[in-house]
């Protein structure tokens, strides 16, 4: 990353990490990375296949029968150092995730933190997957389980939180004794790759963490057919999510995904509206609308649909556009011109049906990826914004009168990640909770996710929890010991 101005220029890797080395692909072929503001190649990685990853597989095996034993409160001071360090060089990590990446500084550097929040969490948390005794149906039998580490686990990962998406699933996965191949996404490597020579660092041992790079087909073919591979754990979209777990019938593989959302973001008449339109805000437009989670149908009540939209339009103005290196700048540029083209796609078809932009709406005078923060009410359930994920900084505004419609529209989609509801009627906010069907509901907030919850969606959003005590769960099997002839 030529110019690039790291306190620590070591943290910036260009080759993967496999067994505690540093490794090229096998015929030296390399891909290179963009910066989404600039469009300037920041560097290269390797462009690694099948046999690369076999060989990550291998070390993984190899390092788990003595990983698994370490003690989990050794285990926990390690990845307790990991996590210090990564605290330490905060501001470095942040630089590499907004050049490979382009959210803002603040953002990238609160994903960073979040994320290490994670290391933390499992260090203290993989003391306590505690066992059970069961008491047994014949006086002269004992029953006892007891949970042990899965055994290595591969992990693939998208690019829209680079950090963050790979230490909720390695914090979990070291903690519980497992070991583990990471494919991070080929336009953003770099933020796996620093944290790689973090944990080298941290003393986590060779071939406990592996980062491989490349070829997203062969890579992730390998890690889902391997027999050694006893879990995966991918984040996504849905298609992808699909194929790699039919990929991992052949061999029986524990699957976790974390896949596409639709989240619903309701505002009902009782709700405090600046506080829905702050809550809008943080849900539609960090990460230039780029998250699962975010929200990507508003549902507003008809007696407030005007105030909310007004004041969101406010808002929106607000924010400054630009590279997300710069001081000040609150929104950077979409991943890619696709991404971009999607948004358009998303805006003309709720156009032509007879949605208005109050707001935005175009590409961005600063070209590349920028697109401006778009605002559209009159959004209707025939259009694509109702059933698709824009992924993009679009706020479609539908309008609702009746709870009960409100509900059935808001579940009326294949998606179950996460859903936003504003209320301040107690009752209401029971009632729609539990009738929402999605893995997170949040409730007056715009952002609700961190290392102590679980994190995860149902319907075609995905299964399994990342954080808390559930995320550790996902990486234990649990087995019963049955004692005889006491
Ligand atoms: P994607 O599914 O295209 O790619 C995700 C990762 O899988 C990338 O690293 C990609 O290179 C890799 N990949 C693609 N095809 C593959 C294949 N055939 N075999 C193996 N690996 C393959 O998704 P994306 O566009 O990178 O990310 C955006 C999607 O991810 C959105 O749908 C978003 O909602 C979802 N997402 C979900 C969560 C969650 O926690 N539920 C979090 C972030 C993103």
């Amino acid at each position: 990353m030529n110019g690039l101005p790291l306190k620590d220029p070591k943290l910036l890797r260009m080759q993967a990490y496999v067994n505690g080395e540093w490794l090229h692909a096998d015929g030296g072929a390399t891909v290179a990375v963009t910066n989404p503001a600039t469009l300037r190649v920041v560097g290269t990685i390797p462009q690694m296949g099948a046999p690369e990853t076999r060989r990550a597989i291998d070390a993984a095996h190899a390092a788990q029968p003595g990983w698994g034993r370490t003690l989990a409160k050794d285990r926990g001071r390690l990845l307790r150092r990991w996590f210090d360090l990564i605290i330490e060089n905060q501001d470095d990590l942040a630089l590499i995730l907004t050049t490979e990446q382009g959210k803002p500084l603040a953002e990238a550097r609160s994903e960073v933190v979040s994320g290490a929040a994670f290391i933390e969490w499992f260090a203290e948390e993989g003391r306590r997957t505690y066992g059970e005794t069961i008491p047994a149906p014949a006086a002269d039998r004992r029953v006892v389980v007891i949970k042990q580490p899965v055994g290595v686990c591969a992990a693939i990962t998208p690019w829209n939180f680079p950090s963050t998406i790979i230490t909720r699933k390695a914090g979990a996965a070291l903690a519980a004794g497992c070991t583990m191949v990471v494919r991070p996404a080929s336009n953003t490597p770099y933020s796996a790759l620093a944290l790689a020579e973090l944990a080298a660092r941290a003393g986590i041992p060779p071939g406990v963490f592996n980062v491989v790079t490349g070829a997203p087909e062969e890579i992730g073919l390998e890690l889902t057919t391997n027999p050694i591979v006893r879990k995966l754990s991918f984040t996504g979209s849905t298609g992808v999510g699909r194929k790699l777990m039919a990929q991992c019938a052949g061999t029986i593989k524990k699957v976790a995904l974390e896949l596409g959302g639709n989240a619903p973001f309701i505002v009902f008449e009782d709700a405090d509206i600046d506080a829905a339109v702050e809550g809008a805000i943080a849900s539609k437009f960090r990460n230039v609308g780029q998250a699962c989670v975010g929200a990507n149908r508003f549902y507003v009540h008809a007696s407030v649909y005007d105030e909310f939209a007004a004041k969101l339009v406010d808002k929106v103005k607000g924010l400054r556009i630009g590279d997300g290196a710069e001081n000040g700048v609150t929104v950077g540029p979409l991943i890619d011109v696709r991404a971009m083209e999607k948004v358009e796609d998303h805006i003309a078809d709720a156009v032509a049906k007879g949605g208005r932009v109050l707001v935005g709406g175009r590409r961005h005078s600063l070209g590349g990826s920028f697109f401006e923060p778009t605002v559209l009410v009159e959004a209707h359930a025939n259009m694509k914004v109702a059933r698709e994920e824009t992924f993009g900084p679009l706020a479609p505004l539908f309008r609702f009168s009746d709870e009960r419609e409100l509900i059935a529209a808001a579940n009326d989609t294949e998606f179950g990640l996460a859903s936003y509801l504003f209320s301040r009627d107690i009752a209401r906010i029971w009632r729609v909770a539990e009738a929402l069907e999605t893995g997170m509901v949040g409730v007056n907030v715009g952002l609700m996710a961190n290392e102590a919850v679980p994190f995860g969606g149902i319907k075609e959003s995905g299964m399994g929890r990342e954080g808390s005590h559930y995320g550790i769960d996902d990486y234990l099997e649990v087995k019963y010991v049955c004692l005889g002839g006491m």
